[in-house]
């Protein structure tokens, strides 16, 4: 438990004496003032457990420091005991609790009564102070609680993030292109509108592998990576690497020959990425063979069957010689 100071204010020297005789204990410092001035003055620089405040005093009275006190947010909550020798006229009372008197003591000051007075004050003090210390430690653990809370939203975002992602090139991975795929199905079959995919496939990149080294092949699974995503521009569209050298692109409300438009673009710039490849018997540079499907759809689960058709076309490219787009039907 802190120190609590009390504050006796009395215009005569020796009511001090006897005040700070009766108070003197542990635990209590004594601050005197023998003016209202001085007890202000004391008041801007302490923290008050209790005032002790005689009435009457030259100048400024008790009751003119308690209206004063009153006024200020400082010290409008220190209670004060007013120590008076006037007879206890009903009045004079009154005034001293409109003032914010919390109470009165009479001269002359029995001992027992006094110091069970002011002893209850103190106490409230006491109280006082360790619910302030109880709130400070709250706020603390507040402000922690709300650090936590951010880094926990933060962590789940990049969860999130990572679980929709392929880690190496940033595209979404296999499994949320199957989650928008099937999404995207839905919608066209709801609305009647078309869909489109396209499947991507680097040409002999397993010889690439084995001419440049594993992470010369993966720094090329980036470019050729960005190469396809930076081809699709409408924000409905999706790319997503759905295999080791595998890329796909969702294409919702376009019909086949918007995406054949897209899929010849995606070769196109992939092919103008310029990545030497001397293994590869059909070009100096990597290439991609792209195979391409549409369908309005009139069933409502059968998402498969798109990606079969995208697969075939794929299948065909490859089969005339890479480095094409080829498309195919649903029937196929
Ligand atoms: P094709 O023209 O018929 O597509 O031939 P390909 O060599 O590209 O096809 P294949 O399926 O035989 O080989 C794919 C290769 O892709 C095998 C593997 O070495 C490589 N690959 C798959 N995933 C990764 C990867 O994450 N990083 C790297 N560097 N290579 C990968
Ligand atoms: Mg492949
Ligand atoms: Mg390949």
């Amino acid at each position: 438990m802190g120190i609590a100071k009390v504050l006796i204010v009395d215009d005569r020297p020796e009511n001090l004496l006897t005040l700070e005789g009766l108070l003197e204990q542990p635990g209590i410092e004594i601050i005197r003032a023998n003016s209202g001035e001085e007890a202000l003055a004391h008041m801007l620089d302490h923290d008050f457990a209790l005032v002790l405040l005689d009435v009457q005093m030259p100048g400024m009275d008790g009751y003119e420091v308690a209206e004063l006190m009153r006024g200020n947010k400082k010290t409008k909550h220190i209670p004060i005991i007013f120590v008076t020798a006037e007879v206890k006229g009903k009045a004079q009372v009154f005034k001293g609790y409109e003032s914010g008197a919390v109470d009165y003591l009479f001269k002359p000051l029995d001992a027992h009564i006094f110091q069970s007075k002011v002893g209850v004050f103190i106490e409230l003090f006491h109280h006082k102070e360790a619910l302030e210390q109880k709130s400070l430690e709250l706020d603390q653990k507040l402000a922690e609680l709300e650090e936590l809370q951010q880094q926990l939203e933060q962590t789940n975002e990049q969860l999130l993030l990572l679980s929709i992602t392929d880690g190496l090139t940033g595209l979404l991975n296999k499994r949320q292109f199957n989650t928008n795929f099937t999404h995207e199905w839905k919608r066209a079959y709801r609305n009647k509108s078309p869909l489109s995919l396209i499947i991507i496939d680097i040409d002999f990149f397993k010889a690439y592998n084995d001419t440049y080294g594993h992470t010369k092949g993966d720094e090329c699974l980036i470019k050729v990576a960005q190469a396809v995503s930076e081809t699709v521009k409408r924000d409905v569209d999706l790319s997503a690497r759905i295999g080791g050298e595998e890329f796909a692109i969702i294409l919702p409300d376009t019909e086949l020959k918007g995406a054949q438009f897209v899929a010849e673009r995606v070769r196109s710039n992939v092919e103008k990425l310029a990545i030497q490849h001397e293994g590869s018997p059909v070009s100096d540079t990597i290439t991609v063979s792209v195979g391409t499907a549409s369908v309005v759809p009139t069933q409502k689960e059968d998402t498969v069957s798109l990606i079969k058709a995208a697969d075939a076309a794929l299948y065909k490219a490859k089969g005339e010689g890479r480095n094409v787009c080829c498309t195919a039907s649903l029937s196929c």
